[in-house]
């Protein structure tokens, strides 16, 4: 879904795709609206089980072209200049699936950064979540 999305597709095209592959919704029902893809692809709760998270940035930037036009002053149209980085785009998106904090982008010792789970950032093993995974970023 997120990929085709990115791709190009229109909600409504994602809708009957859905119903045409006989997917169901959260709720259990086989009938999909806009509205609900429409959550579903601003909303981190599905992220990262339902998706790789790469796909999940990608659907970000995607919808946030397609509902802002800048129009310059003379009324033309500007390139979108604008740069993203995965922490803009996730920062606050990102919800932990298991227990619903938010994932926080932090620096291992060895320099590596991932994404965690921020009530297991702040309480380690006191923490109620035991699963959720860490999500390597890129940059
Ligand atoms: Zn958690």
């Amino acid at each position: 879904m997120y990929q085709r999305y990115i791709d190009g597709a229109s909600l409504g095209t994602i809708t009957n795709e859905l119903e045409a592959n006989q997917v169901t919704s959260l709720s259990g029902s086989p009938k999909w609206s806009r509205s609900v893809i429409d959550k579903m692809l601003s909303n981190g709760k599905y992220v990262p089980y339902a998706i790789p998270m790469e796909l999940f940035v990608a659907a970000q930037i995607e919808k946030d072209s397609r509902t802002n036009i800048h129009i310059n002053s003379d009324g033309s149209t500007p390139r979108k200049t604008t740069r993203y980085s995965s922490q803009n785009v996730l920062s606050g998106l990102l919800v932990c699936a298991e227990c619903g904090s938010n994932y926080r982008r932090i620096t291992r010792l060895n320099g590596e950064v991932v994404w965690r789970c921020s009530d297991r950032v702040e309480k380690g093993k006191q923490s109620v979540c035991k699963y959720s995974p860490s999500i390597a970023d890129r940059n």
